[in-house]
């Protein structure tokens, strides 16, 4: 049996909890044996700490086993924390941000309820997989594309929930859940939008409410357990290309921007363009890091009718290298032919999922490679990102840290992720990193920028930033929490948001 306990809670009453969690769900459906919880760890984590162990892991398979489950842990006053695939390494995997919090494994509830051809939606349970969504719309006809983001084992609603982003024009996939059924923290049930009729024909059509819409209130939150969403697709359409623009140095990182800005602004290009330094793929796909090295590349892609694709690639061509030594290529694809797209940039604009980017990933120290994504959200204007770019770059110098960099653009904002490699099986290098992101989050701060997202470490200290009035949002949150959650079972410190009983 388990020997982690959440706090305020002793052994024996644990233990009532669990009994009634397998009266409820079956003993199949139950873990508390310590060697299988080891594959719930934080892998990034030091790997000797247990600083954010569960304490047990439920599996329901429907929404009323969910609702059983929360009801439980309110008799019971059990903290839970509810993952879909919980693959999410660098921002904790399935691991709780309170230790002994008894996960809620919704992997199990896997199931595709819905796949509307002529809407272009789909409704989806939390543990259906990007490899799952694919599968299901090819098999619907193949004529609906999914976004995807880079490694296909996720849940499309953990990532969703989490504004996660993909590749296609439907990349901003927080934008894409149309109408949710959400398990609230005293086990009752609630349809987003259009869906709080019953019977409602727009539920996954029309993204609003009557009155305040409420979907909001359940992403990167601890306010429900997601049961299911509604979530838009993109009609295949008639030409796909896949292009990439390289260059180097920070001048030409600024105008490229600029230059691309501009572009997603007049809608020439539509998806979400990824600029990478330090990362390297060759031409049949194989990837290698180079985290000192000083080249960039960009991808992106253009989708539409033939003759549309091939004169949108002309003006891209033209704007981009109107900047000094970049040079521009692209691929384009038959759209019917699954076999076409032959490397990763190709697969994920196409939305077909693979986990080609998990092996470069453990180049560094083998299997065990930990990595810290560091995600700052900023505008999408050259100057402001080569200036957050040159503050990053100054802080891991300071720690002798090298990293290597994503930018992910939009039309108005970009997203800079830079990573930085490390053993968690070595304690204090693993310390160094956490304290050198603690230092990333207050240098940014100094420009107004902060993370987008964050992991379990450093939760409350991302929360801080957002200081407005006071600190109004974490407030706010605190009185919505309390009011929806008195018994604060809901993944207690999620997003720094702690209920009143865990409140120092
Ligand atoms: P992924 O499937 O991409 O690995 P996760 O399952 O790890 O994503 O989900 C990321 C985070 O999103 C979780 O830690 C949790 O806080 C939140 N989350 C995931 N699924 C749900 C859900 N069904 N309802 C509410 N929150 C969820």
């Amino acid at each position: 049996m388990t020997s982690t306990l959440p706090p305020h809670l002793g052994a024996s009453a644990l233990d009532r909890a669990l009994a009634a969690f397998v009266g409820e769900l079956g003993p199949e459906s139950v873990v508390s044996e310590p060697e299988e919880l080891r594959a719930y760890r934080d892998p990034y984590t030091y790997s000797e700490s247990d600083e954010f162990d569960a304490s047990a892991v439920v599996m329901p398979t429907t929404t009323e086993q969910v609702q059983a489950v929360v009801r439980i842990a309110n008799e019971h006053r059990v903290p839970l924390w509810m993952f879909s695939q919980g693959r999410n390494n660098t921002y904790g995997g399935s691991a709780p941000r309170l230790r002994g919090s008894v996960l809620v494994n919704l992997r199990r509830m896997n199931r595709i309820l819905e796949i509307d051809r002529d809407l272009a939606y789909a409704v989806v349970e939390p543990g259906v997989r990007w490899f799952d969504l694919f599968d299901g719309l090819q098999e619907a006809g193949g004529d609906l594309w999914p976004s995807i983001p880079d490694l296909g084992w996720g849940s499309v609603v953990g990532n969703s929930l989490e504004y996660g982003i993909g590749y296609t024009p439907y990349g901003d996939h927080a934008r894409n859940i149309c109408g949710m059924e959400v398990v609230l923290p005293d086990g009752s049930l609630l349809r987003t939008g259009m869906g709080a009729m019953e019977g409602n024909a727009a539920f996954h059509t029309y993204p609003h409410s009557y009155g305040p819409s409420f979907g909001g209130l359940f992403q990167q939150s601890n306010l429900g357990i997601v049961t299911s969403v509604g979530w838009w697709v993109m009609r295949r359409p008639e030409a796909y290309s896949a292009c990439w623009a390289r260059f180097r140095g920070y001048d030409t990182l600024g105008e490229v921007v600029d230059v691309l800005r501009r572009l997603m602004l007049d809608r020439v290009i539509e998806n979400t363009p990824l600029l990478n330094r330090g990362v390297e793929i060759d031409a049949d796909g194989n990837f290698s890091l180079d985290p000192d090295g000083e080249g960039w590349s960009a991808r992106f892609a253009l989708y539409g009718r033939a003759g549309l694709v091939d004169a949108q690639f002309a003006v891209v061509e033209q704007a981009l290298r109107a900047a000094p030594g970049v040079e521009v290529v692209r691929r384009t694809f038959d759209t019917a032919d699954l076999t076409g797209p032959a490397n990763h940039d190709e697969r994920v604009q196409r939305g077909i999922p693979d986990m080609d980017l998990l092996d470069p990933r453990m180049l560094p120290y083998g299997e065990v490679t930990g990595h810290l994504d560091f995600s700052p959200i900023g505008p999408c204007r050259g100057a402001d990102v080569v200036r957050l770019e040159k503050l990053v770059r100054a802080t891991y110098a300071r720690h002798g840290r090298q990293y290597v960099n994503g930018l992910y653009l939009t039309p108005r904002s970009a997203l800079h992720i830079s990573t930085t490699f490390y053993d968690p099986r070595d304690e204090e290098q693993t310390r160094g990193v956490f304290e050198g992101y603690a230092d990333l989050v207050r240098e940014v701060a100094t420009l107004g920028y902060a993370p987008y997202r964050t992991n379990l470490q450093h939760m409350d200290l991302v929360a801080e930033q957002f200081g407005f009035a006071d600190h109004a949002q974490r407030r706010v949150a605190e009185r919505i929490k309390d009011a929806l959650d008195p018994n604060g079972v809901l993944a207690p410190g999620k997003s720094g948001i702690w209920p009143a009983a865990y409140r120092r």
